[in-house]
């Protein structure tokens, strides 16, 4: 893929930054860079040049000068100026207030492990915002990030847990399936999904009075509330209350699970009986220990013989998961589903391990790296059945088998951070401190699977484009949209770039275009980004949209913007730098009404990108690359001067952001006799604003506005001032 190096330019720091790198061998170096530029003003330098960015250097039109910022060119030679001013963002200064106050024990040591990730505390404040959109207040915010982050650590701390759970929990240190459910949240919701784990510890194994029917009580980390669950006929032979392996203190991870909700009285709600339960296994544990050894060791995937299969011996095998893969099989009946779960024993051997059907549940239950041990598993001969294998037999889930497992104990991968990254210290310090101070080193812990990807999405401070490395995933970055390209219709690519260079990330929709309006300049806020080196060696990001934790939000057309004064300052339009810098918000009136200019031309709704009007049958959008007949909707494009006390200039806007200015809809407006037409912008002379601005000076390959990009500014978001 051409286009997904890591941009760092010229950077002044970067020999330093590889020999850092290299003096510290299986460490993930992450620095912060902040270039000598990035805190400064960039000052504009005049130039009377015909550009339409114009400023008054009085209080009148009359003495309004043409006059152009000069571009500062990003040719790779020379300086590399980037204009980010960040230290003056309000909304990166939000997230570091609010950071520090959940963190208040925060030292600056970097012991910041304890608040709130970077990530968390964005995401929950974006959320909040996007469910106020008549805007926030600081204090509404705030209290919502408490509120969360209170709740989130109550978890860890319920009220009554029942002392075995207490005892389990300290030497707890799996990482939860991705489809666990807690038990409080069962009782909340009055609902459990099929597919919804529960990673249950056995506070108590009874018979239900009266009957010969075993119960599970059943209790787990997270939650202060309990279960039952109504034991398969399967297991049984595991629950004998003198020797049975299902009693108090054994954990046991159950899916495929039915809630019975009770129905009045004082029955509770209890779990229907489930066939896909495993025994958790502890090596640490003698008894534990002493079973893996006893009854899983004598046999090996190398020793199943299918003669003595026939004849009726049964086998207890081990394996580690290698693998999970699902595949449908088309058969006589249509499909059916299968997971394959790939096994190798201690001599090497690997086995497969087949579930079909509803049986795939179980596979829920597993994971890459943990160890599987098969009491009598059913074991079927490849050459009577449809599944390719080179091998003479496989392994099934048979009616008599018990399944029990080694869980995989995730490592933590010790990442290094410089000094610069902590932010908590404030802007000040990190502005002076000097590069060739080198790097004092403070760690955080990250969780690392068995592939050795980390995964930052609980990482304490922000990423920058910098940071980025091979098998990183759950990253999140704040920064502008430099470039853009679309070539597929599920894809586009989206070059992200920060104060510490740019990126190219893809980004995989799942159905329809969901961004809204993107476009050139905007501010966005992206989580759950995996890193990984493409093709020529160099990073590629990508980002799949239906994925855990992934979030793409446009912060420069975010409806609460405006009205939330703590997420955004005022800012002066001489204050605006020839460079994309980000979001700034000025208050304006309009201004020189006489050159407006508005066409209402038709585009696609779900981006708000114009359309080509040599429409053929099959229309298609430019910018999201879909089809879009039965999306189409008048849009205005306007070009209009905004001004302020401090100068003048000349921006385009369009969607719901013309509409704000112009105080009429596109299809209103085109009602309206070519006359009225005309006419009608000079009624809005004066009328004073409230404007998000963005710099899209750069044009976007292959699109048609192309009277964009003679415009450097685009106004994201317009609000009527009264
Ligand atoms: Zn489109």
């Amino acid at each position: 893929m051409e286009h997904a190096e890591l941009e760092l330019g010229e950077h002044p720091h970067k020999t330093q930054l590889l020999s850092a790198e290299l003096s510290r061998a299986r460490v993930i170096p992450l620095y912060k860079k902040n270039p000598p530029f990035s805190h400064k003003k960039l000052g504009f330098r005049f130039k009377s040049l015909p550009e339409k960015l114009y400023f008054t250097s009085g209080m009148t039109d009359n003495e309004a000068s043409a006059m152009e910022v000069e571009r500062c060119q990003w040719n790779g030679g020379g300086e590399r100026e980037v204009a980010v001013e960040e230290e003056e963002d309000p909304f990166l200064q939000f997230i570091e207030y609010a950071k520090s106050l959940l963190s208040p024990d925060s030292d600056g040591n970097g012991d910041d492990s304890k608040g709130p990730s970077w990530r968390w505390i964005v995401s929950r404040i974006l959320r909040t915002c996007i469910a106020y959109s008549s805007g926030v207040t600081s204090a509404i915010l705030l209290s919502d990030l408490f509120q969360a982050w209170n709740e989130l650590n109550k978890s860890g701390a319920p009220k009554k847990q029942s002392e075995c759970i207490l005892q389990l929990k300290k030497k707890h240190k799996r990482a939860k399936l991705p489809n666990t459910v807690t038990i409080d949240s069962i009782y909340e919701k009055k609902f459990l999904s099929l597919n919804s784990v529960i990673e249950a510890v056995i506070i108590d194994t009874y018979i239900l009075p009266g009957t010969n029917i075993y119960m599970l009580h059943l209790g787990d980390f997270w939650s202060s509330n309990t279960i039952d669950l109504y034991l398969h006929r399967r297991f049984y032979s595991l629950a004998d209350p003198k020797n049975g392996i299902l009693k108090k203190g054994r954990e046991v991870f159950l899916t495929g699970c039915r809630l019975r909700i009770a129905t009045g009285g004082s029955d509770h709600a209890r779990l229907l009986p489930t066939e896909y339960l495993v025994i958790l296994l502890d090596e640490d544990q003698n008894d534990d220990a002493m079973l893996l050894l006893a009854q899983f060791c004598e046999d090996n995937f190398s020793a199943i013989s299918l003669s003595d299969v026939n004849r009726g011996v049964s086998y207890s095998l081990r394996g580690g998961i290698k693998s999970i893969t699902s595949l449908e099989v088309q058969g006589k009946y249509g499909s059916l589903q299968r997971k394959q779960i790939d096994l190798v024993d201690d001599e090497g051997v690997s086995s497969k391990f087949l579930l079909w059907g509803e049986q795939v549940l179980l596979a829920n239950l597993f994971s890459v790296g943990s160890t599987l041990a098969l009491d009598r598993p059913f074991i079927s001969s490849s050459t009577d059945s449809a599944v390719e294998t080179s091998q003479e037999c496989y392994l099934e889930y048979g009616t008599a088998t018990q399944l029990y497992l080694v869980p995989f104990v995730q490592n933590e991968e010790q990442v290094s951070l410089a000094l610069t990254q902590n932010h908590n210290k404030g802007p000040k310090l990190s502005r002076a401190l000097d590069p060739s101070q080198g790097f004092v080193v403070s760690q955080v812990f990250l969780p690392c699977d068995s592939q050795g990807s980390i995964d930052f999405s609980n990482y304490p401070f922000r990423s920058f484009v910098v940071d980025l490395r091979e098998k990183m995933t759950g990253i999140s970055l704040y920064g502008i949209v430099s470039d853009i390209t679309s070539t597929q219709e599920s894809v586009l690519s989206v070059k992200i770039q920060d104060v510490t260079g740019a990126i190219w990330a893809r980004l995989h929709f799942a159905q329809s275009w969901s961004l809204g309006r993107l476009g050139l300049g905007h501010t966005i806020y992206i989580s759950g980004l995996t890193c990984s080196v493409g093709t020529g060696k160099s990073l590629a990001l990508r980002w799949v949209e239906n994925d855990a934790g992934a979030s793409f939000i446009n912060i420069s057309c975010l409806p609460a913007l405006l009205n939330s004064s703590c997420l955004h300052k005022l800012s002066c339009l001489s204050d605006l730098s020839a460079e994309p810098t980000g979001t700034l918000v000025c208050r304006v009136w309009l201004d020189q009404i006489e050159h407006c200019h508005v066409t209402a031309r038709l585009s696609h709704t779900s981006c708000g990108y114009f359309l080509d009007d040599g429409s053929g049958e099959d229309l298609k959008c430019n910018f999201c690359q879909r089809k879009c007949n039965a999306e189409l909707a008048r849009n205005f494009h306007l070009k209009i001067t905004i001004a302020d006390e401090s100068g003048k200039l000349f921006a385009w806007c369009t969607g719901q952001t013309a509409v704000e200015l112009l105080q009429i809809t596109p299809d209103e407006f085109c009602e309206l006799p070519e006359e009225e037409q005309i006419m009608y912008p000079s009624s809005l002379e004066h009328e004073t604003f409230k404007v998000a601005l963005v710099n899209c000076r750069k044009k976007v390959k292959g699109l048609l506005d192309q009277d964009h990009d003679i415009i450097a500014w685009e106004i994201t978001r317009a609000m009527k001032c009264e």
